[in-house]
């Protein structure tokens, strides 16, 4: 097996589907489906979902709202977003544990870190929600943090496009996609991969990201099982 303990990173946005706004129920089951089956071959997997399908920090400014207030609200969706997931997951009777980087003692357990090891030493899935608890961060600095935490062997961030590439592929059809680059690379090269926060704690931390398309039936298990999609960031 490849990876022992993974940490995934699913993008609020994707949870749409089609929708403009919200949840899409097919694209929730689908991640559910596949978050399933690679639980069952005895990876442990721990889970980050953004928020942004439903309120991100920055629009509060657009409102003439307090950025602060903005994040809150955005760590409240990403809230939202995990016990959805949560629930999709238990529908697969799959076992699952929402830790909270907020306090909301009602519907989750707050996050402390032995916990969520013992969780996934159980071979429960593992879903962080609120990011790390405070403003001024996103949830991909969120990943990274908790993956270094709980330490994965990797962060995989799903993605609706299938890694990383020399230009925008959707702009610039001459784009290549990297089947591997390094930390230096991407900076040199300046590519999208994580805001800097998040990706300055992978490289300091040498933890791997693989970015991949989780829009793609199977990707994940395929990706787990060592087949060559994405594109991984390593030293
Ligand atoms: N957020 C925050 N601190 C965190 C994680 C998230 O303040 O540790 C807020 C921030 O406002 C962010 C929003 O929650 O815009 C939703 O998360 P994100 O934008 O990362 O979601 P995604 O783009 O992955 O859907």
């Amino acid at each position: 097996m490849k990876y022992k303990r993974i940490l995934l990173k699913l993008s609020g946005e994707a949870l749409m589907g089609q929708q403009q706004y919200g949840i899409d129920a097919a694209r929730l089951m689908q991640y559910a489906e596949e978050i399933k089956a690679v639980a069952a071959t005895g990876t442990q997997l721990a889970v980050v979902i953004g928020g942004g399908n439903i309120f991100r920090g920055v629009q509060a400014e657009t409102f003439g709202l307090d950025r602060v207030q903005g994040d809150y609200m955005g760590m409240l969706a990403t809230v939202i977003n995990s016990m959805a997931l949560q629930s999709a997951l238990e529908k697969l009777e799959v076992n699952t544990r929402l830790l909270s980087g907020l306090t909301i003692q009602q519907v989750c357990e707050p996050y402390i870190r032995r916990r969520a090891l013992r969780h996934l030493e159980k071979g429960r899935v593992v879903i962080f929600g609120a990011g790390i608890g405070s403003p001024y961060f996103t949830t991909d600095s969120a990943a990274s943090l908790r993956a270094i935490e709980i330490e994965a062997d990797v962060v995989l961030k799903g993605t609706r496009v299938d890694g990383i590439y020399s230009a925008d592929p959707e702009k610039d059809p001459s784009a290549v996609r990297y089947p591997e680059i390094s930390f230096d690379e991407v900076i040199e090269k300046n590519l999208n991969v994580m805001d800097m926060t998040a990706f300055t704690l992978c490289k300091e931390n040498n933890l791997p990201i693989v970015v991949f398309d989780m829009n793609k039936t199977g990707n994940l298990q395929r990706l787990i099982d060592g087949e060559n999609i994405g594109t991984r960031v390593s030293m």
